[in-house]
């Protein structure tokens, strides 16, 4: 007879609004998949909290946690140190317990990456990216040290836009250049890449589009959304109407959600049975 276990290992996120987050249930489906007694658990955390959660957390003994909104900065405080790329970057959003310590990662660029190779290797490439929050350091630094060889910043105020590039330039090895985006920007015909990394046609406004010439935009051109609700976004629907190889906001989604999952249990979960699950709540 097995030796009864009813204690399963927790993971959860720590963001606030978390309502209306759908990482739930694509992690959960994962477990479920791989037959793992592993459970997230959705938390709202209003930011004065935030401490008492990790400690919460730590007391608990869970695996790690993922944070987003208004998180990603004000956790590293909370934690005991940071790998690589979330150093560079300055935000987290996936917290691993190694031994006694909580490190915090960064998967949001990464998972970027991943989902990018399935249809083109950045190595060399050209890339544009609208946009320079949070989602966008984690994107371009990724891609910078994926190989990306050039990197334009496109973002409407100077001093962010500035501040990803002094940061590209200076620590990874890729070329970075602002283009301030106060007018119509026609994409250069040498671009290899072009993402959307700001928070427009995020729902409920999926009618907005970015000021960018839809024109300009070539079939040997692939265009990434970072915008999974809806995944097909205003501009994923233009890309493809140019002839464009599109990479919708699922597939960042997905594969930082993979990767976490990596990072806790050390196993290589299935993206397909992930993704299924969100194409479910959002292609209703
Ligand atoms: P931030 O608030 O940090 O940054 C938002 C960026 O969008 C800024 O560069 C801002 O420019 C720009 N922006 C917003 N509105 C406009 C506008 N009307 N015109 C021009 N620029 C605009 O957000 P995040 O970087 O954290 O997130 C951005 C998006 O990425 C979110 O919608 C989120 O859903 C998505 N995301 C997707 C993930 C995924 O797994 N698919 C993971 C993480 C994020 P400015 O600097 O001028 O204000």
């Amino acid at each position: 007879m097995m030796e009864p276990n009813f204690l399963s290992t927790l993971t959860g996120s720590f963001a606030m609004p978390a309502a209306e987050n759908p990482t739930v249930a694509m992690v959960e489906a994962a477990y479920r998949h791989h037959g793992l007694d592993w459970r997230y658990i959705n938390c709202e955390v209003a930011p004065p909290f935030l401490g008492d959660a990790v400690r919460g957390a730590k007391a608990m003994g869970w695996a790690g946690f993922n944070c987003s909104i208004p998180h990603k900065v004000a956790v590293i405080e909370h934690l005991d140190g940071l790998g690589q790329s979330a150093e560079i970057i300055g935000a987290v959003n996936t917290i691993v317990r190694r031994g006694e310590a909580f490190i915090g990662e960064n998967t949001d660029g990464k998972g970027f990456v991943q989902a990018l190779r399935e249809v083109v290797d950045p190595r060399g490439k050209s890339v544009m990216i609208f946009g320079a929050g949070g989602a966008a350091r984690a994107v371009s630094v990724e891609l910078a040290l994926a190989g990306a060889g050039s990197i334009t910043v496109v973002n409407r105020s100077r001093d962010s836009g500035q501040t990803l590039v002094d940061l590209l330039n200076g620590k990874t090895p890729t070329c970075a250049e602002l283009r301030l985006w106060n007018d119509t920007v026609a994409v250069p015909r040498d671009t290899d890449i072009v993402i959307n990394a700001t928070s427009i046609g995020l729902y409920p406004n999926v009618d907005q589009r970015l000021d960018l010439d839809v024109e300009s935009l070539h079939p040997d051109m692939v265009i990434a959304d970072g915008i999974h609700n809806p995944p097909r976004t205003q501009l994923i629907r233009s890309a493809e109407a140019r002839g464009c190889r599109v990479l919708d906001g699922l597939g960042m989604l997905v594969n930082q959600g993979v990767i976490g999952i990596k990072y806790w249990t050390g196993i290589d979960v299935d993206a397909a049975v992930m993704r299924r699950t969100l194409e479910g709540i959002f292609y209703v």
